[in-house]
């Protein structure tokens, strides 16, 4: 296993602070309280958590001739989840502190002997089993016959309409079926901000290969595949690492597995994760259901149970990494002498929820805030912009700490020359454009 330095360049109490101040993420029900495990995304954290998505569906989906979308329903026929073996088997251990009376997950103890929280030697109860699928009721009669889940996992809808989507969409193994869509598990111990959590999406690729003696080179492509994926937006590769899954820490189906995990600020912690799961979740549903999801091929006219290679991902542990990889604090002494600092969040731009925010230099000079206004309106159509005016210190502070790569600037200047000064967030350097070359040098730049 590669090691990296486990650097304390943020914190967690960082993170979450700034994700409120500027409007990233919100504790869900705070007038009430809060919630345990639920999360609000801001008018930022909204537009950050989409583009996560829309990156993931352009590059799995859209870029490809052999994946195609689906968007299944949250709640299933109960026997789903007893055919895909959550009924049975979706449970987390679960132990007891008795003397501080912490409730901790078994798998996460460090010393499955001593509490973390309270130090007791010896003090747990036994493990007990707990189940992490929420239950909720379908129709007016709240008994077992209307009893159901919120799915804690999105896969299970594209494995039973395996046949409808290979029919319709007119598509032979090797194929892709791939959806993003909220899943529900009752955590026991929610943290980390949003890194575990009771409601979440994920964005599933179900890829099903022939039994042709390839399905290993599938499983080894989807895992170059999506470690270039995070390198192309930006993931700090040393931050980044592929945990290959020992046979002993797979399900005793599968045939592979690695974890993509991510050097958080309190340690590594998975974000996605790929297997190879050979044909289990059909052949389970198959069972169960009587229902044949085979897949017939004209060529030999032969029915065959694809394998399957899946990668699994969280959107919200996704969105949080961007924040906390892009985030930093930077200090130096400007030309003056005088110390400065402060923080940016170095968004790729297509992650970054506003690419181009468009400055007036003074609010109260109309030609300015006219001029600066028509620009950001024109430029509306193809980047993500922002409009503000005022003090111009203050304006780069306020786009540096939500990410934003570019502000274009209207200044006295530019009613003798009808040029802005385009300033780089990274970098901080200043560059004056003329307004006519302005969408070009921002598509260029962006
Ligand atoms: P963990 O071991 O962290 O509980 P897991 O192995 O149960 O995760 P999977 O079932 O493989 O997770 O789910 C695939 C992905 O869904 C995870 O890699 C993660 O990104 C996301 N995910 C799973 N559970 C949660 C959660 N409670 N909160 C946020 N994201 C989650």
């Amino acid at each position: 296993m590669e090691t990296a330095t486990h650097e304390p360049r943020v914190t967690m109490d960082e993170i979450p602070a700034l994700a409120k101040r500027r409007g990233f993420i919100f504790q869900s029900s705070e007038i009430y309280g809060g919630i345990n495990g639920c999360w609000d995304y801001g008018p930022l954290g909204a537009v950050l958590k989409r583009n996560v998505k829309n990156a993931w569906w352009r590059d799995t989906v859209e870029l490809r001739d052999d994946v195609v979308g689906f968007d299944s329903s949250i709640i299933m026929h109960p026997l789903a989840w007893k055919a895909s073996g959550h009924v049975d088997q979706f449970h987390d251990k679960l132990v007891d502190c008795k003397t501080c009376k912490h409730r901790f997950r078994f798998d996460h103890l460090k010393d499955p002997a001593k509490c973390p929280d309270c130090g007791s030697k010896d003090a747990f109860t036994e493990p007990r089993n707990f189940s992490l699928m929420m239950k909720t009721f379908v129709g007016p009669m709240e008994d077992t016959a209307a009893e159901t889940y919120l799915r804690p996992e999105t896969a299970q809808g594209i494995f039973v309409n395996f046949k409808n989507v290979y029919q319709t969409a007119r598509k032979r193994p090797p194929f892709g079926i791939a959806q993003i869509g909220k899943s529900f598990r009752n955590e026991i111990t929610p943290g980390n901000f949003t890194f575990r959590v009771r409601e979440f999406e994920q964005a599933e690729l179900e890829y099903f290969v022939p039994d042709d003696g390839n399905d290993m080179a599938a499983f080894e492509e989807w895992v170059a595949l999506r470690k270039a994926w995070y390198a192309s937006y930006g993931i700090h590769p040393d931050r980044l690492r592929f945990y290959e899954l020992t046979p002993q820490e797979r399900p005793h189906y599968a045939k592979a597995g690695s974890d993509v995990e991510y050097l958080f600020p309190w340690g590594w912690g998975e974000l996605e994760s790929i297997a190879h799961r050979g044909t289990y979740d059909l052949d389970a549903h198959m069972k169960l259901s009587g229902k044949d999801l085979r897949y017939f091929d004209e060529a030999s006219k032969a029915h065959y149970t694809p394998i399957l290679i899946e990668s699994s991902a969280g959107m919200d542990r996704t969105t949080l990494t961007f924040l906390i990889d892009a985030y930093e604090k930077q200090r130096w002494t400007d030309d003056k002498g005088k110390p400065s600092e402060r923080t940016v969040l170095h968004f790729h731009p297509h992650i970054a929820p506003v690419q181009v925010a468009v400055f007036s230099l003074a609010r109260n000079k109309p030609e300015l805030v006219e001029r600066a206004r028509t620009i950001e309106r024109e430029l509306r159509g193809s980047h993500r912009t922002q409009y503000d005016e005022g003090n111009i210190g203050q304006l780069y502070r306020r786009q540096d700490e939500i990410g934003t790569p570019l502000c274009v600037t209207v200044d006295y200047d530019t009613l003798e020359d009808a040029k802005v000064t385009v300033r780089d967030r990274d970098a901080m350097t200043q560059e004056r454009v003329s307004i006519d070359g302005i969408g070009a040098y921002l598509r260029d730049r962006l």
